[in-house]
């Protein structure tokens, strides 16, 4: 049991950079739907990237990522689990607005930007593209 609810710690998604020593904010409805996977897959995601402190943010310099920074994005992996099948779910839950597939490191972004700004990626060799049809279907999406 965690600090935050039955399968997370706040320290699962604090800032990994070494700067801020592990900064964090997190929002609970993206907790919600972390559990909502954990239960769906039987297992506890690994959070790989969850809050991105500003010192951080600006290393990486990339404005795409900016919802880690407002606690409302985590990059996810199942252990045993494809990252096509966690992909497949998290689009079918209510607030997930932003959805990344980054298959290289078998790994999900998922956030709970508003609804307006929704948006369908996927990450290859380094690079961030819109998840166009053709790519849903390389990868069976
Ligand atoms: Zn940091």
């Amino acid at each position: 049991m965690g600090n935050l609810s039955e399968n997370f710690n706040h320290k699962d998604f604090a800032c990994k950079c070494p700067e801020c020593k592990g900064e964090y904010r997190i929002h609970l409805g993206l907790v919600g739907i972390l559990e909502d996977i954990a239960v769906h897959f039987k297992k506890r995601p690994k959070v790989t990237a969850g809050f991105y402190c500003e010192a951080y943010l600006e290393k990486q310099k990339r404005e795409k990522l900016s919802y880690h920074s407002k606690g409302k994005a985590a990059n996810i992996t199942l252990e045993g689990v494809p990252a096509a099948e966690v992909f497949k779910y998290a689009e079918t839950i209510p607030g997930v607005n932003g959805l990344g597939f980054y298959p290289e490191e078998n790994a999900v972004h998922i956030d709970t930007r508003p609804p307006e700004k929704k948006e369908v990626w996927i990450k290859e060799r380094g690079k961030y593209a819109p998840l166009t049809p053709d790519k849903r279907h390389q990868y069976g999406l």
